[in-house]
């Protein structure tokens, strides 16, 4: 791989729970991975398996436990999320929030949204604010006249575009992505995505999609991580991991996609993320293929397939196609 962007080392997020004195939920726990200038990651898993935690580290709005999370060169983790949201770097990383109505301020007209990054991070004074606002606008596809708009006047795809235009004025390198059409409805969703790809392409932009739906993420990712419970359960190349899934959460995973073969359905009790025992696998309660080992030594992630395709299962099937 290319130098790397943004290097993400042992990085996790614990919160307390209340009412349990001493307890942790351990939301994200001991994630490394990295991402290439211009390159798209993937971040899947069901509901609660930590993405969205997982992104508000990397976009450095929330303090992480512990880790380092390096973008070119430079440890962002020990800074606090407030200094770091007044640094230059802020401009650089930037995240696009999953429901634009709860993201965007009901009494600012698409225009200071979108404007109001260009003063704080970009420098810009007034006039040439209004300016990069008129540019990214365009590049969204958002018409000059919707720019007085107040969010209510707004439908869901162009409140999607002033959250995206309001990401990019900064003139990220890296976009954070949470989500970015959950809240939009279906006919919606397809145009949005495809003018993230494009606009992801056009501008070299790197990015870190979070989606459930993985038809979506096969087509838009180069890479891909798989979440469970708070740690990455398998990570390559999305061709690689979507045509020959190693892990047997991937594997039920990509078995719900539409059109891939017998449908293999998960049972037992998902594991609670409130203080996992640290020898046993997360997924041991769910998994079908469970062995002995998997109670007593957690797994690691390790490289097994082609272009570092990696997975943390001790049991891991490699297909010969795949393998290094
Ligand atoms: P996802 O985006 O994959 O659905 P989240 O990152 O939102 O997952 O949540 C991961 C876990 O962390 C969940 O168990 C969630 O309840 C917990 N969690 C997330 N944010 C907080 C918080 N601010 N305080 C306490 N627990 C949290
Ligand atoms: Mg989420």
């Amino acid at each position: 791989m290319a130098e790397p962007l943004l290097a993400v080392e042992r990085l996790s997020k614990r919160y307390p729970v209340t009412g349990r004195r001493g307890a942790l939920l351990h939301a994200v726990d001991d994630v490394s991975l990295e991402v290439a200038p211009g390159e798209s990651l993937g971040l899947v898993g069901e509901s609660g398996c930590g993405k969205s935690t997982l992104a508000r580290l990397l976009a450095r709005l929330i303090d992480p436990s512990e880790g380092r999370i390096v973008f070119e060169g430079q440890d962002l983790a020990a800074l606090p999320a407030q200094r770091f949201a007044r640094m230059p770097q802020r401009g650089a990383i930037q995240m696009v929030f999953q429901d634009p109505t709860d993201s965007l301020n009901p009494r600012y007209t698409a225009r200071d949204t979108i404007r109001e990054p260009c003063l704080l991070l970009g420098g810009l004074g007034r006039a040439a604010a209004d300016q990069r606002v008129d540019e990214v606008a365009a590049q969204v596809g958002l018409p000059a006249a919707l720019l007085s708009r107040f969010p209510h006047q707004l439908s869901g795809g162009q409140k999607a575009r002033v959250g995206i235009a309001r990401a990019l004025a900064p003139r990220p390198k890296l976009l954070i992505l949470d989500e970015p059409t959950a809240a939009l409805d279906v006919s919606v969703q397809a145009v949005v995505l495809q003018l993230l790809d494009r606009l992801r392409r056009e501008l070299g932009l790197a990015t870190v999609f979070v989606s459930h739906d993985l038809n979506v993420v096969r087509l838009l990712t180069d890479r891909v991580a798989v979440m469970y419970l708070g740690k990455i359960a398998e990570m390559g190349p999305s061709a690689s991991v979507f045509a020959h899934p190693a892990h047997p959460y991937t594997q039920a995973l990509v078995s719900a996609i539409p059109g891939q073969g017998p449908r293999i359905r998960l049972d037992g009790e998902v594991q609670s993320p409130i203080d996992p025992p640290p020898q046993v696998c997360r997924f041991a309660s769910r998994c079908a293929a469970v062995q002995e080992r998997c109670r007593s030594v957690a797994p690691t992630l390790h490289a097994g397939g082609a272009g570092a395709h990696a997975a943390a299962c001790h049991f891991a099937r490699w297909t010969l196609g795949a393998a290094a």
